[in-house]
């Protein structure tokens, strides 16, 4: 197409929604795109970083989609890789919940659970499922109904509440039950006994959530949205510009007209010294939040409220290296004990031998949930890295001498929190955005949906095709406009 006739879209963020956008534009060519982004390196939540030759994902990501396109998406992106030993591997599913010094397989296996669980704990759980099948909670509210439903008191305070908890920050009765609809979504107790005895003669109806197959590249899931960002700008011409916080938002009659942006890597920077961005379309990833409180002028105060009111919980990694091999066979190692605060481990060497630089070390990431106002998330790195370490050796699982070495990561907005109200709250704002003529809402944060990479990512290619849509529109209307003309002439 004609330079002087593509349009300008303007995306932020560089996580796995605004490269998918980018490279969906780009690939029908109509488009020039800019991407800003506020960290230095792509991927948002889903990059890979490394520290002493160790890689780390922000906790381990595992590429699973129930969507053939996406799988096709990714399978297609990394093919290319392969050159580089960078493979997309497939693997099984291994994680375990730790509990009162035992592990318990996760999805829940009725033969273990009874190993793990004194007789007496099995009764009063079986008699507890069978008291709430019989006498169900019928105003389903919260996350703590909707589980209870399905498994019983019992085994909802042991194998959901604490971890839960630890992962929102809240009571199970002030979350949500559409997080647990979406989560667990056909899950059931009795599903789990069901898959556990004949799961693999069902293989293909597995509900998601007992699913045991998934993919990961070799060099950390980070390393496929590096690649994608390669692509943009070497083989299609896009625009990525890192360090670019997008601070302002100006608008006109329900129109985006630019975008303000400081540098984050220059300390010395402040707002008045701003780029600014113009383009015909925006698509935004940023959290919600920030995006209304941005707008330039604000917007009614209703609006503004209900802005302030989205909550976001924020995550601490503590990204060990252990001078052990085998440490234990799991992906994922759910934490459930109340005696220590982290939520889960992930044990990176299970997911790649290439993300360690050792065969005789392993790569641990321990998850602590926290809020920005929090003491833990004020706290100094050094702190709680020793917070790190002496939580696993009380667990007996490493001794803090075992550990050579380790580094904090920090990300604010890690997961969009759906309390009791957030519903309201994101009606109010989804109600005055829509009638943005030229503003697209996609990925986890910017839509405040507990999106992984695949829903993220579909959020995005139905925003690139609605904006697809609207330019043949627009372009139909011209030549039907066009042809009058020529028959007046
Ligand atoms: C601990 C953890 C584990 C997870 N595990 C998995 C998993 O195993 N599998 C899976 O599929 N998904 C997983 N996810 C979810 C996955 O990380 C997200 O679904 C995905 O990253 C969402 O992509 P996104 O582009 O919407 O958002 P993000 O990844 O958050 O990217 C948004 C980008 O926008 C940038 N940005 C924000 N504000 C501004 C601004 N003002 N100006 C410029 N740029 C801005 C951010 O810096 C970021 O780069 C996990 C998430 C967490 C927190």
């Amino acid at each position: 197409m004609d330079e002087k006739l593509k349009k300008n879209v303007v995306i932020i963020g560089a996580g796995p929604a605004g490269l998918t956008a980018a490279f969906e534009l780009l690939k029908s060519s109509n488009f020039n795109v800019q991407i800003l982004e506020k960290d230095s390196v792509v991927g948002g939540l889903s990059k890979t970083l490394e520290y002493k030759k160790c890689k780390f994902d922000i906790g381990p990501h595992h590429f699973i989609t129930e969507s053939e396109k996406i799988n096709k998406w990714w399978h297609d992106v990394m093919e290319e890789e392969r050159i580089y030993g960078n493979d997309f591997i497939q693997l099984s599913r291994f994680t375990r919940i730790y509990y009162k010094n035992h592990l318990f397989h996760y999805p829940l296996q009725p033969l273990n659970v009874l190993r793990g669980l004194s007789i007496f704990e099995c009764i009063r759980c079986i008699l507890s499922y069978l008291k709430i099948r019989m006498f169900p909670i019928k105003n389903v509210s919260s996350f703590q109904d909707w589980v209870t439903n399905r498994f019983g008191h019992r085994l909802f305070s042991i194998f959901f509440k604490t971890y839960t908890e630890k992962v929102w920050g809240i009571s199970c009765k002030e979350i949500s039950a559409d997080w647990a609809a979406q989560r667990i979504k056909r899950f059931s107790l009795s599903s789990a006994i069901f898959y556990a005895f004949f799961g693999r003669w069902f293989k293909k109806n597995v509900p998601r959530t007992l699913n045991d197959k998934f993919f990961y590249p070799s060099f950390g899931a980070g390393t496929l949205w590096n690649k994608v960002c390669r692509k943009i700008y070497q083989d299609y011409g896009g625009k990525i510009a890192l360090n670019q916080n997008v601070v302002r938002i100006k608008h006109k009659n329900f129109k985006i007209k630019s975008l303000l942006t400081y540098n984050s890597s220059d300390k010395a920077n402040d707002e008045r010294n701003l780029t600014e961005h113009f383009g015909d379309y925006f698509l935004s990833s940023m959290p919600l939040k920030d995006l209304i409180l941005r707008l330039d002028p604000l917007p009614g105060k209703m609006i503004v409220n209900a802005a302030k009111k989205l909550c976001y919980r924020a995550l601490i990694t503590v990204n060990l290296i252990v001078n052990k091999k085998n440490i234990c066979p799991d992906h994922w190692l759910y934490i459930h004990e109340k005696e220590v605060m982290m939520g889960r481990i992930g044990n990176m060497n299970n997911f790649s031998m290439y993300m360690v630089d050792d065969d005789n070390h392993t790569g641990l990431s321990l998850e602590y949930f926290t809020y920005e106002h929090d003491v833990l998330w004020k706290m100094s790195d050094d702190k709680i890295l020793e917070i790190g370490k002496a939580e696993l050796q009380k667990m007996g699982l490493v001794k803090s001498e075992d550990i050579i070495d380790g580094m904090i990561l920090r990300e604010g907005y890690a997961y969009p929190v759906y309390d009791a109200n957030y519903q309201d709250h994101l009606r109010i704002i989804l109600d005055y955005l829509n009638n943005f003529s030229n503003l697209k809402l996609m990925g986890r944060n910017g839509l405040h949906q507990y999106n992984n990479m695949d829903l993220a990512m579909i959020s995005a290619i139905q925003s690139v095709e609605d904006i697809i849509k609207n330019e043949e529109l627009i372009l139909s209307n011209q030549f039907v406009k066009n042809e009058k003309h020529d028959l007046v002439v």
